[in-house]
Order: structure tokens, then C-alpha cells, then sequence
């Protein structure tokens, strides 16, 4: 498709549009008496307008019911979580029973470190990408330690090339072999938080399985955004946020996802709560664990309903357009954004360089070279909420959802405006 920077093109593209409708399904921060051009979904997604009546609907139970909500509400309490499982199983790819929704994030990759990071002498080494989201390495040394291990010796972070914005696949794929029968565990970001690469998840995992390591995945910038099919690719593990590109509310539960191969096991190192047991006996009060023979395994307490209802109603949504549809819209407005990009770039002084590589999803992070806080704080006034990444980066993600092809050429006009302005 030839593209256009003008207002006539980018309302054709919106009128073209078939998720277009689905911009009225969200609330938007106003500045300035207008809704914002919002392109960080990948840091929290907007309110869909339909969370409310999930929110409340739970209020209402927990007034008029009380205790008795757990068996009695409309949509009961105690298996409340259950109903998220195959929405979010076609999002990811995988079945219904391999996916639960607990704790948030970073907790989740902890518990799922204890079943699937068993580091013994001869292998114990794990490999992520370097620099990678704080909390990941936070998380990957505490582990480490955790075992009596020194993060040094037992974490390969797989670097980029020299003057490279990107990982290679090949690089990494070198690292997995060499590490080899040392190699316990490749844990990485499925989607880069920083240059928004997605790395080529099947292959990785395949390399990881090969060497006999175990391969787990931090999905919080992938889910909702790229295509996954973790179940097929044969990953033993992943988790995700849902506040990002899944609309979820800030801090939201977390979803896991554990491979079928896995499920139902008593002798796999877990660490265990009473939501973790079978239906049928949880209420018997046992002392004996017996596992359910899903993710939900990995449950420990009984569910916080009031995180659960925003992530239904959000689910609900990517239920109706599918990631399929999303994914489409998404590579084209994409798509759109980096020809503005480019086209402002021609007509100004300042130059803009985009570090994404073309592996990409919803994200291109963008390399202002000689502007700076300056061009991100007038945007900001102006009603394009972005965000700022040191030294000089700021992160566009327009999100499918809620984006229009129109507030992709708004935002190249006060781009353009801004870079006159200082
Ligand atoms: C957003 C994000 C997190 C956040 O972790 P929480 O436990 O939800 O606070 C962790 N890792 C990555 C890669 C992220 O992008």
C-alpha cells in the first residue's frame, strides 16, 4: 500500500477500518478538552468501558450475598478464574488447562522458577538477553543465590553485535549450544520491553528443548500483541502481565501458562496452597496435597475476584476480534506510523531514528537524535501520551484496539510542530 501524510488518507484508512468501532469501547484521558493520542498500552492499556459493569457486578454480589457469593453469585466465586482459561488460552496458544490467572508477574515467574530452575552441579547455568527488564534480573539472581550460586558464573546474558539495536537469532541460538549440557534453563522476554524486537520464540525454544535445558518465557510485552503458540512451540513455561496491552487495570493479575506435559504430577518441586488441590477434595481438608491436574496447580489462594472481573471484561473483547484481526490492523498501523515517522523526518532539521528491528509487534522505539526530553515534554502538553526511555528514546505503541490511523497523522503534525518549537 502507498501511504499518504495527510488527514484525507488517514480518514479513508480509518473509514476501511473494521476494528475502528472498537475505539468507542474504551475511555480516554483528556487533554486540553480532547482524547489523548495514547500510545503507551504497552505500559497500561486504556479502560475498556464495559470493566465497570464487571467491577460492579462483583460489588453487588459481595453486598447482597456476602460469603454465600463464593457458590451463589452469577458467576461464582470459587471458580471464578476458571472462566478466564480459554480466552486467554487462544490469545497465547495453548489449551484451556495449561493456563491459570494468579498473582502478578513477577511472583509467577518466581513460583514457576521453583518447579522449572532445579539447577544441579554439572547444570545450573541460565540464559536471558542482556539488559533485560530490571525486575527479570532481579529475579534471575535472587534465584541464583537462592541455590547458593553466584549470578556471575550461572547467568549468560546473550548480548547484541556492536553498533546493533538487535538480537540475532543466530547469536543466540551459538550461546544456547556452547552453555549446552550446563545449560539449565533459557528464560527470556518474548517481546524486547526496550526495542520492541520479538525474537523468534519457536526457534528458541526448539534450541533450548534440543540441549535439554528447560524454556520458559516472560510474555508481559508479547501477550495481547504477537502471535503466540506456546502449546505447538513446546515451551515449558510463560507468564504475563495483563495491564499492558491486555487492558486489564493497573497491577493486575497475572496469567501462567504450563505445558501440558507437565500437569498432574505430584513429584515436580512446587511450592503449594490449598487452591492449588483438586475440587473435589480442597473442601475435605486433607493433609495430603492433591494436585489439580491443570496450571491451576500452581494456584496457592483462592483468587482475588475484584482483579479477575477487569481482565473478563478484557478478555471478552479480544474474544470478539480475535488476535488475528488485531495482529492485521496492528501491522499496518504500525506500518503508518513509521512512514510518518519518516516523512517528518524529511521535513525537519532534527532526525528520528526508529531501533525496532522489522521482527516487531505493536512497539517502534524511537532514537531522537539532538532532541530530547525537551520534544517528549511537549508532546506530552500536547496531548500525545508516549513514554521515556534513557538516554534518548521514546516508545510508540499504538495499540489496535484504540488507535486510529487519523491519530497517527495528528501525532506527526505537533511531532513536527514540537521539533520547531524548542
Ligand atoms: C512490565 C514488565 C514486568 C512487570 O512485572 P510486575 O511483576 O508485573 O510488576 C516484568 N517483566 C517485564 C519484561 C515487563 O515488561
Amino acid at each position: 500500500m502507498t501511504f499518504q501524510n495527510t488527514l484525507e488518507f488517514a480518514q479513508q484508512l480509518d473509514a476501511a477500518d473494521q476494528l475502528s468501532k472498537y475505539k468507542q469501547e474504551f475511555h480516554y484521558p483528556q487533554v486540553n478538552g480532547s482524547d489523548v493520542i495514547y500510545f503507551t498500552g504497552n505500559s497500561l492499556g486504556l479502560q475498556p468501558k464495559r470493566t465497570q459493569k464487571y467491577v460492579d457486578e462483583v460489588m453487588k454480589d459481595w453486598r447482597e450475598l456476602a460469603v454465600e457469593g463464593h457458590f451463589y453469585a452469577e458467576k461464582p466465586w470459587w471458580d471464578y478464574h476458571e472462566r478466564l482459561a480459554e480466552g486467554l488460552a487462544k490469545v497465547v496458544g495453548a489449551q484451556p488447562k495449561e493456563i491459570s490467572v494468579m498473582n502478578t508477574l513477577t511472583v509467577n515467574l518466581h513460583l514457576l522458577m521453583v518447579s522449572f530452575y532445579r539447577p544441579t552441579a554439572k547444570r545450573f547455568k541460565i540464559i536471558c538477553e542482556e539488559k533485560a527488564f530490571p525486575s527479570d534480573q532481579y529475579m534471575l539472581q535472587s534465584q541464583v543465590r537462592f541455590h547458593g550460586l553466584d549470578p556471575k558464573e550461572a547467568i549468560v546474558e546473550v548480548k547484541k553485535r556492536d553498533g546493533e539495536h538487535a538480537w540475532r537469532t543466530e547469536d543466540i541460538i551459538q550461546k544456547i549450544d556452547e552453555v549446552g549440557e550446563e545449560l539449565a534453563l533459557v528464560l527470556m522476554g518474548g517481546v524486547n520491553y526496550y526495542n520492541g524486537q520479538v525474537l523468534d520464540m519457536q526457534t528458541i525454544t526448539a534450541a533450548g528443548k534440543a540441549v535439554g535445558a528447560f524454556v520458559g518465557w516472560d510474555l508481559a510485552h508479547a501477550v495481547g500483541n504477537v502471535k503466540l503458540n506456546l502449546h505447538d512451540w513446546n515451551a515449558d513455561f510463560a507468564s504475563w502481565c495483563s495491564y499492558k496491552y491486555m487492558n486489564s487495570g493497573p497491577g493486575n493479575a497475572s496469567g501462567i501458562f504450563v505445558h501440558e506435559k507437565h500437569l498432574g504430577k505430584k513429584d515436580i518441586p512446587r511450592f503449594e496452597g490449598w487452591w492449588g488441590n483438586k475440587k473435589e477434595t480442597r473442601f475435605l481438608m486433607k493433609p495430603e496435597f492433591d494436585p489439580i491436574a491443570s496450571a491451576d496447580a500452581w494456584q496457592l489462594s483462592n483468587p482475588p475476584i475484584l482483579s479477575l472481573a477487569p481482565y473478563l471484561a478484557s478478555l471478552e473483547l479480544f474474544d470478539e476480534v480475535g488476535m488475528d484481526a488485531l495482529i492485521e490492523k496492528q501491522k499496518t498501523i504500525v506500518a503508518y506510523l513509521e512512514f510518518i515517522l519518516h516523512e517528518i523526518d524529511k521535513q525537519v532539521d532534527s532526525t528520528f531514528e526508529i531501533i525496532t528491528p522489522t521482527e516487531r509487534g505493536c512497539q517502534l522505539s524511537v532514537f531522537l537524535h539532538g532532541e530530547g526530553r525537551a520534544l517528549f515534554d511537549y508532546l506530552m502538553e500536547n496531548g500525545v501520551i508516549t513514554d521515556w526511555r534513557e538516554p534518548n528514546v521514546i516508545r510508540l505503541a499504538p495499540a489496535p484496539f484504540y488507535c486510529s490511523y487519523e491519530d497517527m497523522y495528528r501525532f506527526g503534525q505537533i511531532l513536527k510542530q514540537g521539533t520547531q518549537n524548542k
